[in-house]
């Protein structure tokens, strides 16, 4: 039997849907910091002002040049914070040069209120205490995590497996799962016989950026998929897992494009009609 296909874009739709009369009651802003030209984050840019635009959501970009320094991205960082009119701005990553290098330095002078991407340790802290608490999680790990609960796959009691721990998707999505009750196993590039741990999965989840990682021999049958990777093969858009083998295998998985893509975007805007809420409690 094929595994059941998890979309995201069927799941974005109906959230972003469902921000839409909070939208037209708070007018929430959103601006986009852009630094270079990388032409992957133009189109993830673009992406993400689609959706604005499909809710009646104000978004901006803010261009800057590949040359821009510390101290004027800094400056700029301070500017947004200081504004009344915007509600949650991102930089959007991988930043060029040397910037890339001061990321923790970036981001400790986001306004944790602003943080809609959920990258300053304010917000990442909050998420480490309790669910209760994930109030503008990373925008990935939300996504993945409304992805599953709107299947309707449990995850308490379950072997939850994270291939990846980068700081934006591997160690919150774990910590996600955890706060749900899962027993989380994370792997990573030094991780010894990965197979040896995907192979346990009762749901695993995928976020390296490696085509064909994860292969049928790497799972037990029923897993349900999740594939965050992007990459680029032969000009076509695949995920880290082979899909293919492994949807033979598989009891649901996540295609690439069209699967956690979406409810990056989505959970994003949900996160700036957040901040604008707990902007407004914090005044009143
Ligand atoms: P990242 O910062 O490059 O992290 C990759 C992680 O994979 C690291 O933790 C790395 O381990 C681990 N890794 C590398 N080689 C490995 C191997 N052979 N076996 C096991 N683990 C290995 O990337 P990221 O930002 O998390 O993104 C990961 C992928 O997801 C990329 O393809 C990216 O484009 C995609 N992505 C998609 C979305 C979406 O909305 N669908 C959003 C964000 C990212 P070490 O830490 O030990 O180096």
């Amino acid at each position: 039997m094929p595994p059941r296909l998890l979309s995201g874009k069927d799941l974005s739709e109906k959230i972003l849907a469902s921000l839409k009369p909070k939208v037209k009651k708070l007018d929430p802003r959103l601006v986009i910091v852009q630094v270079g030209d990388e032409p992957a984050s133009t189109t993830y840019i673009r992406k993400k002002k689609e959706a604005c635009e499909s809710i009646g959501m104000r978004c901006d970009l803010m261009k800057l040049k590949a040359s821009t320094s510390f101290k004027v991205l800094i400056k700029t960082i301070r500017a947004l914070n200081d504004d009344a009119d915007v509600t949650g701005y991102i930089i959007q990553l991988p930043l060029p040069g040397a910037l890339h290098e001061n990321e923790p330095q970036l981001f400790r002078e986001i306004d944790p209120y602003k943080d809609v991407d959920g990258f300053t340790a304010y917000n990442l802290g909050k998420m480490f205490i309790s669910s209760e608490f994930e109030h503008l999680p990373p925008a990935t790990p939300a996504g993945i995590i409304e992805l599953l609960s709107d299947a309707g796959i449990k995850i308490e009691g379950k072997c939850a497996v994270v291939v990846g721990q980068s700081n934006i998707v591997g160690k919150p999505i774990a910590t996600m799962l955890l706060n749900r009750n899962a027993t989380v196993i994370q792997c990573h590039k030094f991780t010894e016989n990965l197979a040896q741990y995907t192979k346990q999965a009762d749901i695993l989840i995928v976020a390296v950026g490696k085509p064909n990682l994860i292969t049928s021999e790497m799972v037990k049958k029923g897993v349900v998929v999740i594939d965050v990777g992007i990459n680029t093969v032969k000009g076509k858009i695949v995920g880290d897992v082979d899909y293919d083998e492994v949807s033979k295998f598989a009891g649901a998985i996540t295609p690439v494009p069209g699967g956690v893509g979406p409810l990056t975007v989505a959970c994003l805007l949900r996160n700036c009609v957040r901040a604008k809420e707990r902007q407004i409690d914090r005044k009143s």
